[in-house]
This record gives C-alpha cells, sequence and structure tokens, in this order.
C-alpha cells in the first residue's frame, strides 16, 4: 500500500528526520489561509497523487496551466493561485501512464534553498532477504536512468538484520554522497531513523528523492515516497487510515473488500482460479498459446457463492477482457458452488465475451450439470492446456 508524499513526511517528522514545515489542501478556499501559516519567503506547491516525476509531468487541461506538479511561488497569493489552478486537474508523469490521475489534494510547502540533489533509498532485496541502501549523488532525477548510463554512481547494500543498522552504514552513505562536516552526523541519524521506521511499519520501500543540502549546509528530506507490506498492514492501523482509495486500482480495491486476491495485468484474457499455483499455471499457459492474461485471481479455497459472483463481476468490469477462463480444482471448493457463482454473476452482469470452464474435483459432474443446463453459451473444457486453448482461440479466432 502506497501514501502520499504529505503523508509520508508526516511519519518521517515522528521518527525525528528533517523535513519541510507544509499544509495540506483539499479545497480551494483553504489555499490561501495554509499558503499564510507558512513563512515565505518562497513556497513550493506540490499535487499528491500516487505517481512519481510529478515536477517534469504536465496537465491534460489548460486552465492548470503549462508548469508540471511540483511549483515554486513567492508569494501567499501566488501559491494559492497555484494550488487553485492545479485542485481537480489530471497530471499526466512518466509513472502515471498517459490517463494520468487526477489532482484532488495539494501540499503546500515552505521552499528550501538547494546547494546539491541526492537520491536515496531503503527497500528490501528479495536476493538477500534484507533491507537495502541505495543512494546516489546524482538526485532529483530519474534514478532508472542513472542505473541505466552511469551504474557506478549508484552505491547499494545491504543490512544485516541481526545486527541492524550501524554508524559505519550511515558513514558509508555520507562518503559516497561526498558530505563533510556536519552533515556526516546528520546523515548517520538520519538513516538510522529511516531503518527504524521501515522495519517498524513494515516497509516495502521508502524513496528520498531528493535528499537535499540546503544553502545552511543542512540535510532535508525534500521528497518522500512510501509502500507498506500489504500482508502486515493488520498490524498497523495508523497506517491504514492514511489509505486513499481514489489512488486504487477500482477493481483491486473491490477485490480486497471481499478478500480476493487480484492483481490486473495488460492482457486480454480474464481469468478465475482457485489457488496461487493454479492461477499462475493458468497465466503461463494461456501465455503458452499465445495470448496474455488480463489478471491474476485467486478465489481462495473456500469461497463462497457471494463470493465467485464478485470474482466474475470484478472480470467483466474489465473492458480489456475479451474472453474467460474459469480454471477450478475443486479440494476444498466444490465444484458445483463454482458453477452456481458462475450463473449467478452471468445473470446479474450478463456475459459479453465467450467464457471456458474448466472444473475438476469435488462435485464436478454436478458443477457441468448445472453449466450444461444453464442454456448458457459455455465452452466446456476438459483440462488446463485444453481450456487454455479453447479460450485464446475463442478470442483471437
Ligand atoms: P517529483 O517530481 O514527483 O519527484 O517531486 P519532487 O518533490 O521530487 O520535486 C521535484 C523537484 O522540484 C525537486 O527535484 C526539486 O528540484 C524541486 N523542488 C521541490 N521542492 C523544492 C524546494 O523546496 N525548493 C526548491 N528550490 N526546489 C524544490
Ligand atoms: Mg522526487
Amino acid at each position: 500500500m502506497n501514501i502520499h508524499e504529505y503523508q509520508a513526511k508526516a511519519l518521517l517528522r515522528d521518527y525525528g528526520c528533517p523535513v519541510s514545515d507544509g499544509r495540506i489542501v483539499l479545497t480551494a478556499n483553504d489555499a490561501k489561509t495554509a499558503a499564510g501559516e507558512l513563512d515565505g519567503p518562497l513556497w513550493v506547491v506540490k499535487a499528491q497523487i500516487h505517481a512519481g516525476g510529478r515536477g517534469k509531468g504536465s496537465f491534460k487541461e489548460s486552465e492548470a496551466g503549462e508548469k508540471g506538479g511540483v511549483r515554486l511561488a513567492k508569494s501567499v497569493e501566488e501559491a494559492a493561485e497555484e494550488a487553485n489552478r492545479m485542485l481537480g486537474h489530471t497530471l499526466v508523469t512518466h509513472q502515471t501512464g498517459p490517463a494520468g490521475k487526477q489532482v484532488n489534494r495539494i501540499y503546500i510547502e515552505d521552499g528550501s534553498d538547494i546547494t546539491s540533489e541526492f537520491y536515496l533509498a531503503l527497500l528490501v532485496d528479495r536476493v538477500t532477504s534484507r533491507v537495502s541502501i541505495v543512494c546516489s549523488t546524482e538526485g532529483g532525477m530519474d534514478i532508472e536512468e542513472v542505473a541505466a548510463s552511469t551504474p557506478e554512481k549508484i552505491l547499494s547494500f545491504s543490512i544485516d538484520p541481526a545486527v541492524g543498522y550501524q554508524g559505519f552504514h550511515g558513514r558509508r552513505v555520507a562518503f559516497a554522497l561526498g558530505l563533510s562536516g556536519k552533515q556526516i552526523r546528520q546523515c548517520t541519524n538520519l538513516l538510522s531513523n529511516l531503518y527504524r521506521m521501515f522495519v517498524e511499519k513494515d516497509m516495502e520501500m521508502l524513496e528520498i528523492n531528493p535528499l537535499i543540502v540546503t544553502t545552511d549546509g543542512d540535510l532535508k528530506c525534500l521528497d518522500c515516497k512510501a509502500g507498506f507490506d500489504g500482508n502486515a498492514l493488520y498490524r498497523h492501523p495508523d497506517i491504514v487510515g492514511l489509505r486513499d482509495e481514489t489512488e486504487e486500482d477500482p477493481k483491486e480495491l473491490a477485490a480486497s473488500q471481499h478478500d480476493l486476491n487480484y492483481i490486473a495485468l495488460d492482457g486480454e484474457i480474464g481469468c478465475m482460479v482457485n489457488g496461487a499455483g493454479l492461477a499462475m499455471a493458468t497465466m503461463d499457459i494461456i501465455k503458452l498459446y499465445g495470448a496474455e492474461p488480463a489478471n491474476f485471481l485467486d478465489v481462495g479455497g473456500g469461497a463462497t457463492k457471494e463470493k465467485v459472483t464478485e470474482a466474475f463481476k470484478i472480470i467483466t468490469s474489465d473492458p480489456n477482457v475479451k474472453g474467460i477462463l474459469v480454471n477450478i480444482f475443486g479440494g476444498i471448493m466444490r465444484c458445483d458452488v463454482i458453477a452456481e457463482g458462475v450463473l449467478a454473476a452471468v445473470k446479474e452482469v450478463g456475459l459479453q465475451v465467450p467464457l471456458v470452464v474448466r472444473l475438476e474435483g469435488t462435485n464436478v459432474d454436478l458443477g457441468k450439470e448445472i453449466i450444461a443446463n444453464s442454456g448458457l453459451n459455455v465452452i466446456a473444457a476438459d483440462n488446463l492446456s485444453d481450456g487454455a486453448e479453447k479460450i485464446v482461440k475463442a478470442v483471437k479466432g
């Protein structure tokens, strides 16, 4: 789960990390008051969306102005004006995709004078199963670009969980970034606090880009992207409270509300499967027959008819879905329950695309009978490859 920059910065502040003073603005009327509460003489007006690259982004609507989603202002009035210009408009960045994201929240911050910009991130390294620190002198810009063209400018190392964060980790980062004097102590303190926050809050990633040195020579976190492990959210009601559902894929949101494991993908074949392993195998075999899955969906072992109906509705609400493959192995799950769920869903939402159903396991004959007697135009399949072949053929001809 991701949160907004302003929420991440409040968390950074709680953990003793240096951030600017700022105010969140939800409506145009509040912008001037919010900006007036900050000292100036420079204000930064920042669109809050769950995507990076806002500074270099652009708005779809011309009323929002020519500039991107991060704007500098020299007065309270100018700050309020820029905030009002952006609110309600759609910001497109290299991370949002061409559809962009509507800006519903603006963060107005006390502007900083910058001497240098660095990149700093903490993330979970899957190879070492440890928290990794990544830093670079090339901050403020696209880190992917730096990694591709000048990888030697990126330092990355992991922290042994048995000993945790140590001062030498921080000094390693400080020297790599060319810091000196008081900045070295600031850097070791910052990393110690970031590591503590990362571990205590079960984070997946914490990116500060840019980390800056101000003209006073102090380190400061100027931007922050924070992601949390969804499987650990039950331990963090405070983080769950920061969830902004308008930023999430509505299909994934509906799925999580019905306790379905669903991930939207780019392909054309919707899949309804029980069990993560079977779901992965089903996606693989769809690819093998020359098509792409539109989603990963595991309805779980003991799904009810209602849950199957919800799952079917979520799949059919995706306009990219040109065909559906239901692939169920009834172990704990009974095939007749699946069949009834599919029928109930089709009655409710209709069926505009070809549907292939492959059932195996408990009550399979009853399940097949229910589908056969339904009068629906369902293509029955006998096994996994037969099912994949049939749905790909039905979609691609
Ligand atoms: P992003 O484009 O979504 O990554 O948003 P950032 O928060 O990283 O802002 C983009 C850029 O705006 C930064 O790299 C800075 O160069 C600039 N910027 C952000 N805040 C300030 C500030 O307080 N003062 C100045 N001078 N520039 C800022
Ligand atoms: Mg940034």
